[in-house]
């Protein structure tokens, strides 16, 4: 539907002229331009489709559902497993694109399609464990059991930082589960989309265990956000899985909710991290500069605020500050640079919003700025920042997407939990300490209230066999590992009586 009419970068055979599913209508909505955010030069042009053209894809991906649904999950698996290998092939042409389309260092773009080709291995095993619990029954010679079964055709809305990643965290278990999937990725990256959409269509059409050509297993419909919602508000779709920022999750959540549909929302983070008096400063120096600055400080797991005991505060804001100093900020495709450019103007312009407000906070503000020395000249770069601040400071309470880091300090670890937890989102936490009381605590029911609690560890880089998200407003949804895979099924529970009697729960007497 989506007909890209001018591309450029080393795709090395990936053809992006993709279509949804196998057909090849063209999208006749307006015109979107990429411009990549290294140098802001035109990448790729197409025609985004239009909310009038959902509910046609919609069709195709429910009769495809019909077919698939029966198919052995096993033979689901041998699918997913053929789009892992073919991942694997194409690594490192996935990564170019995906460094080009938003930004990231060509080390972290190969980090993510290494995360679409293990959450493939993983669903590849999951196809053989979709299974259900016996259930003790109360009457004699009654059996009880679980069943899943497949959902549907379900929706996938993506933002711009992980085009890749969590769209596969998804699209691999529900095909394995035996859903089809509708993809709208964020329109600021919709190139990733196609070129995944692509090798799964190579799948399909290679696919040789059973017939799947012509099935609309996948479909991706590049458009804005009245496409997104045109998913939200179809009662053909069971589940929509929407990441992106609160206030997006907030309206797909009423959209679905209206029509009592299944959302699954992985929302914007306020990531913190606590450095306790025993901490190792040197490990958890490195893992704060990875988790502030990696993707540019854009990751929903991004650190976020750094809540350091009173007795470690001054040394490691000093070493943090030297090495904020060097950081390499520059084109992220050139080995060595770790810090890349922001998606683009707006996000600069909110990091700028952002450090305004905290100076009128009382908040004592380190580097910050734009940098245009030694960078690609029309990309957004910027130096990290580091914000020393009240943790009452109204700006600390929100999520702006860009490296900026806030720095509080804190005497007793019950007063460090209180600041932590202390946010409207609840996404990756951490703590460095070594002490084992202390990050039990941390881990108790009296300690973290995010989905994701580390330990000497930072907030960021989760690896795909747990279960991801976070709770409050990042919106409570659980994608990739453990029993994420549980979203894309439905359960059904059966009473088989194999006596010759009719005997009713509860021993209720019902004669006729
Ligand atoms: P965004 O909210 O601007 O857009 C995300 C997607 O939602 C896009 O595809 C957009 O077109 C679509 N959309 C917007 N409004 C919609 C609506 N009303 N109905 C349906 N679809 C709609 O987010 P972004 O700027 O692309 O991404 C950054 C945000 O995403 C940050 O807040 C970040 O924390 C969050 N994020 C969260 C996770 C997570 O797993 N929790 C992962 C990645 C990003």
């Amino acid at each position: 539907m989506n007909m890209v009419t001018k591309a450029r970068f080393g795709l090395s055979g990936i053809q992006l002229a993709v279509h949804v599913g196998t057909g090849s209508q063209k999208a006749g909505g307006a015109l979107l331009e990429i411009h990549s955010p290294i140098d802001g030069e035109l990448v790729a042009a197409m025609n985004m489709a239009q909310a009038k053209d959902v509910p046609a894809v919609i069709d195709a991906a429910k009769y495809a559902f019909r077919s698939w649904r029966l198919v052995p999950a096993p033979v689901r698996g041998e699918f997913v497993r053929r789009i892992g290998e073919k991942a694997r092939v194409r690594k490192a042409d996935l990564a170019e694109i995906l460094s080009n389309e938003v930004g990231k260092t060509t080390q972290e773009a190969l980090g993510e399609i290494q995360e679409f080709i293990d959450v493939c291995d993983f669903a590849v095993g999951l196809s053989r464990q979709l299974h259900g619990l016996t259930i003790a029954s109360e009457r004699p010679a009654h059996r009880m059991m679980e069943q899943w079964h497949p959902l549907g055709a379900i929706g996938v809305i993506t933002a711009f930082n992980f085009p890749v990643a969590v769209w596969a965290w998804n699209a691999m278990l529900a095909f394995v589960c035996g859903d089809t999937v509708i993809w709208k990725p964020s329109e600021k990256a919709p190139l990733c989309a196609l070129a995944c959409q692509k090798l799964v269509n190579d799948v399909i059409a290679e696919f040789d265990v059973v017939n799947i050509k012509g099935l609309a297993l996948s479909s991706v419909i590049v458009g804005m956000a009245d496409v997104g919602e045109a998913l939200c508000s179809s009662p053909e779709v069971p589940l929509v899985s929407a990441t992106g920022s609160t206030g997006m999750g907030i309206a797909v959540a009423q959209t679905v909710a209206k029509r009592l549909g299944r959302s699954l929302l992985e929302l914007g983070g306020n990531n913190a991290m606590i450095v306790a008096p025993t901490a190792d400063l040197e490990m958890a120096m490195r893992a704060i500069v990875f988790a502030a600055v990696g993707t540019a400080g854009q990751r929903c797991t991004t650190l976020r605020r750094l809540i350091v005991h009173r007795s470690q505060h001054d040394a490691l804001v000093e070493k943090l500050k030297k090495v904020y100093s060097n950081l390499p900020v520059g084109d992220p495709r050139v080995p060595g640079n770790l810090v890349g450019p922001l998606i683009d103007k707006a996000a600069f312009d909110s990091m700028q919003d952002a450090l305004t407000q905290a100076k009128a906070e009382g908040g004592k503000v380190f580097a910050g700025e734009r940098v245009e020395k030694g960078v690609p000249a029309k990309g957004y770069y910027v130096r990290p920042a580091l914000v020393e601040i009240s943790a009452k400071a109204k700006i600390v309470q929100h999520e702006t997407f860009a490296p900026i880091l806030y720095v509080m300090t804190y005497d007793t670890l019950d007063e460090a939990i209180d600041m932590q937890n202390g946010v409207p989102q609840g996404l990756s936490s951490a703590i460095f300490t070594s002490d084992v009381r202390e990050a039990e605590l941390f881990m108790s029911p009296a300690g973290s209230d995010c989905g994701i609690a580390n330990v000497n560890i930072g907030t960021s880089g989760a690896e795909i066999g747990g279960a991801f998200g976070g709770e409050k407003q990042t919106g409570g949804g659980r994608e990739s590992g453990s029993d994420a895979w549980k979203n894309y099924m439905r359960r059904t529970t059966n009473t088989i009586n194999y006596s010759q009697e009719l005997p009713l729960a509860q021993g209720v007497q019902f004669n006729v």
